[in-house]
């Protein structure tokens, strides 16, 4: 059953993630993307992205909200769905999040290895956000303290996560994986149950089957992850005082997070001060992802403070096009502030021969 559509939002816009898995083979895949790319573009007025491949869909996007019905329309009415019409997660704040559609062909999770449906088919257990917080709640009153992982990327659970959550510093999913795999193999009890959960849901999805398909029977996920779980408590009469995730949810869209609980988690990487809003160097070919507080947005220019990136935030779009500048840090350093940036709040290329 679909939850009711949020009726109001701030500017006219529902903003949705879903993901679905399906079997087509590669003379389907471009087919489809360009078909989605076309009718969505311009029947349903979607702007977003949405990752396409050989075993399925993984969308987040913001849609006009008279659009959304016939968007789930859409989705019914195609045959590469047929049974499994995904379910549509709602973000916390409707509003535009994105500017253009992008529908790229792309593994809908990078795993770093490739993935059969056969794999795919030992799906784990889903649990509501009701039933992920009651399961969590009697293993707490018992004194227990079952495995719980945070299946997120580092830069992510800074600002916000589960009580208890163990949270393996990775930068992809392929060490995720290998962190995992050396947790449920530490423990003594095979059986025993392994809560996993990540922003919507689609990371535990795939990891959940592969530990199944590896043995491990007990695998419990969060249905719709912690999008789903911060629209729960928020939305529910006792609101977020119990809540058990503390903080921000990271998003993947220019709002770079929305709130769960109103607790700040992280501190700005530049001054130190409990702050928990990312962004992004405005200097687009510098692009680092880190927290920054209003205070050193104004001191630093919006920048990452190096003198090059406060130089170029001052060019005009003409200016910045003449002097193409290469991409100053790999993608791997550029969700990474703690390994660039000085005592001073400055991030220096310089500087990571020595962290290195
Ligand atoms: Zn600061
Ligand atoms: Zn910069």
């Amino acid at each position: 059953m679909d939850q009711p559509y949020p009726a109001t939002t701030e500017d006219g816009y529902h903003t949705i993630s879903f993901y679905s898995f399906f079997a087509l083979d590669e003379i389907q895949v471009p087919r489809l993307r360009d078909k989605i790319q076309r009718e969505w573009a311009r029947d349903l007025k979607v702007v977003g992205r949405i990752y396409i491949c050989e075993q399925g869909i993984n969308a987040q996007l913001s849609i006009p909200t008279d659009k959304t019905r016939d968007l789930r329309l859409w989705l019914e009415t195609h045959q590469v769905f047929s049974g499994r019409i995904p379910k549509f997660n709602w973000a916390i704040e409707h509003r535009r999040s994105f500017k253009a559609l992008h529908v790229r062909v792309r593994p809908l999770v990078a795993t770093g290895v490739p993935l059969s449906l056969e794999t795919l088919s030992h799906e784990p257990e889903y649990l509501s956000p009701d039933a992920w917080e009651s399961e969590l709640h009697s293993a707490q009153e018992k004194g227990e303290s079952p495995l719980l992982i945070d299946m997120r990327n580092n830069y992510e659970f800074r600002i916000g996560k589960f009580q208890g959550a163990v949270c393996p510093d990775v930068d992809t999913f392929r060490e995720e994986m290998a962190a995992v795999r050396t947790m449920c193999k530490e423990r003594e009890d095979k059986q025993a149950p392994i809560y996993m959960y990540c922003t919507g849901g689609i990371r535990c999805s795939i990891a959940g089957a592969i530990l199944k398909s590896e043995g491990y029977e007990n695998v419990k996920t969060l249905q719709g992850g912690v999008v789903a779980y911060g629209k729960h408590v928020r939305e529910r009469p006792g609101g977020t005082a119990s809540s058990l995730y503390r903080g921000k949810n990271f998003t993947f869209d220019k709002r770079l997070g929305e709130e769960v609980t109103t607790e700040v988690l992280a501190k700005c990487d530049q001054c130190g001060g409990p702050c928990d809003l990312f962004t992004n160097c405005a200097n687009r070919s510098c692009n680092l992802l880190f927290i920054q507080c209003p205070k050193c947005a104004e001191k630093h220019h919006k920048t990452c403070g190096h003198e090059t990136c406060i130089e170029r935030s001052q060019m005009s779009h003409e200016e910045l096009i003449k002097n193409r500048m290469p991409t100053v840090w790999s993608y791997h350093l550029r969700v990474r502030p703690d390994k660039v940036f000085g005592k001073d709040g400055i991030a220096r290329p310089e500087l990571l021969a020595n962290k290195a």
